[in-house]
């Protein structure tokens, strides 16, 4: 059987509390036609404690980014995980294209925040992916390979019993442009071998996330391939009837 579908909306730095409240309550009221598709939004750090106020039934909340360290202390503008929890983040975002692009986030770094995020009772939905170079260079694969060994040597494969993947790659981000389902579960199986090189069981019940320009016209397909159990949707997530029509493909998918 298929791992429970899980379609994640990154809100990025978007937002506003009237903007937050319009989307929460449009998904609100189409939660129950995606009753068996677990959603999660990932609204700015500033509005987690009121959209988490005014989460409709069965939405998680995530935050985007956390900080490596694991105890409060001098390290001005960051956010410790612990504080995340408090205010009902279930998941965080760990080394997003963004963040290891514009804010220079190294595997190792990655790596730091997915432990500390562990550490602090939190789901790290771990971000890898490829640049168009990277691909046009065919190290597509050595990429990923290097991004998610990182984290396997910091923290152990018994460590994915408690994450989320989300391949991404970069040249699909924001740009319009969709990895083919070919692509995506390519990579996917990619993915799932490498956490299979050290535990089949562990591979069987991690949950890849594909993200990428993921629109409710494209999601049946990507969704549909073996090995991709849900999405991480960026700009698609600031809409509710977007939001909602991508997670409708993964509820059709879940009653197959
Ligand atoms: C993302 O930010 O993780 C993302 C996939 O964005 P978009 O859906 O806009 O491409």
């Amino acid at each position: 059987m298929k791992r429970q579908y899980l379609v994640a909306g990154n809100w990025k730095m978007n937002g506003s509390l009237k903007a937050n409240a319009e989307l929460l309550a449009g998904i609100a009221a189409k939660r129950e036609e995606v009753s068996a598709v677990e959603l999660l939004v990932c609204p700015p750090a500033i509005y987690l404690d009121s959209v988490g106020k005014a989460l409709p039934e069965a939405v998680r909340l995530g935050a985007q980014n956390l900080c490596e360290q694991t105890k409060a202390g001098a390290f001005t503008g960051e956010l410790l995980g612990g504080m995340l929890t408090e205010l009902g983040c279930r998941y965080v975002l760990v080394g997003h294209s963004e963040r290891r692009s514009l804010y220079g986030e190294s595997d190792e770094r990655v790596a730091e925040k997915y432990k500390a995020a562990q550490a602090q009772e939190l789901i790290p939905v771990l971000c890898i992916g490829e640049t168009l170079a990277e691909r046009e260079a065919g190290t597509t694969e050595a990429v990923l390979s290097r991004q998610l060994k990182a984290v396997l040597d910091l923290c152990g494969i018994e460590s994915f019993a408690k994450a989320v993947i989300a391949y991404e790659p970069v040249w699909a981000i924001g740009t319009g442009k969709t990895a083919t389902p070919a692509q995506a579960q390519e990579a996917h199986a990619f993915i799932r071998g490498l956490l299979a090189g050290q535990s089949a069981t562990i591979a069987g019940s991690t949950r890849l996330l594909y993200g990428g320009s993921v629109k409710p016209d494209n999601a049946n397909e990507l969704f549909a391939c073996e090995d991709i159990d849900g999405g991480l949707i960026g700009g698609a997530s600031l809409k509710a009837s977007d939001f909602i029509g991508i997670a409708l493909a993964a509820q059709a998918l879940s009653a197959v």
